[in-house]
């Protein structure tokens, strides 16, 4: 789905088989991508989306964070890439890469990849594969701002378990925060988990933000400010609650219940809490 959001925001809602969020940000002089895609194919699909609104094609497109779904479609939109220097190491490695379904399986097989991302992969882009990995232009390591004339973006650098180069895009006077994938748990770990370390810190950011609408890389729900805070808050005393009991799950679940209905969300992130100690 494709979507003007709010005065100067486009949305492409995530799609199968894990195609992340797209967004458009469009000044009166320029329009900034925020991510680039998980092939040419999904990038194409935006900026030909993009050109039926009538929209400026990109002028920049920056980078959320390293990982494949984010920045295969680069080679497609062909313009400057903005991203934080650690993405940019990240890339200069996977430039390096062969993609082919025996060099992927032996990446799984040394866990320099993961599993599910190497699935992925095969269903986005079957055989024979052509992954051609662009590098960063412009790099940054705390933020970056654009005035895109009528609309400014700030790129901010806040880390997390996800991704430690995860950076958001905060749109003005929008109102927009683009998350990527900052809040999700570690991905390339032995054991996917959150640290209370990194989360706190990466929530502390977050708050930082005066954002009305919240875009995350994988939910096609825009959330509004209380539906974030609501789940940056059950996020956080999760959290709390783990640095308190320790590793002891039954305590941490029967302390949980203590204090009420222990949804979906709280569960996971009891759950990926006790793996991070
Ligand atoms: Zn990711």
């Amino acid at each position: 789905m494709f979507q003007k959001i709010t005065d100067h925001v486009y949305w492409m809602t995530p799609d199968k088989p894990d195609r992340p969020s797209l967004a458009a940000v469009v000044g009166e002089r320029h329009t900034l991508m925020l991510d680039s895609g998980a092939s040419n194919a999904h990038a194409r699909l935006f900026l030909d989306a993009l050109a039926g609104e009538g929209v400026r094609s990109p002028r920049y497109v920056a980078l959320t964070h390293w990982h494949w779904d984010h920045v295969f479609g680069a080679a497609e939109v062909d313009v400057p890439i903005i991203a934080h220097a650690e993405t940019a190491e990240r890339l200069a490695v996977m430039a390096g890469y062969e993609w082919d379904d025996t060099s992927l399986d032996k990446r799984v097989a040394t866990h320099e990849e993961v599993e599910s991302c190497a699935r992925d992969i095969k269903l986005e882009l079957p055989e024979p594969r052509v992954v051609r990995i662009e590098l960063p232009e412009i790099i940054f390591r705390d933020a970056l701002d654009l005035d895109l004339c009528g609309v400014t973006c700030r790129l901010q650098h806040v880390g997390g378990d996800h991704s430690r180069d995860s950076i958001v895009a905060f749109i003005e006077p929008d109102r927009v925060l683009f998350l990527g994938d900052c809040l999700y748990d570690a991905l390339y770990a032995r054991t996917r988990h959150y640290s209370t370390r990194r989360v706190f810190a990466l929530l502390d950011k977050l708050d930082k933000f005066d954002a009305d609408y919240y875009i995350e890389g994988h939910n096609s729900t825009l959330m509004d400010r209380p539906a974030f805070e609501a789940y940056s808050g059950k996020m956080r005393a999760a959290g709390i609650l783990v640095n308190k009991i320790g590793a002891n799950e039954t305590a941490v679940f029967a302390a949980a219940r203590a204090r009420g209905p222990v949804d979906e969300d709280t569960e996971f992130f009891l759950r990926a809490f006790l793996a991070g100690l």
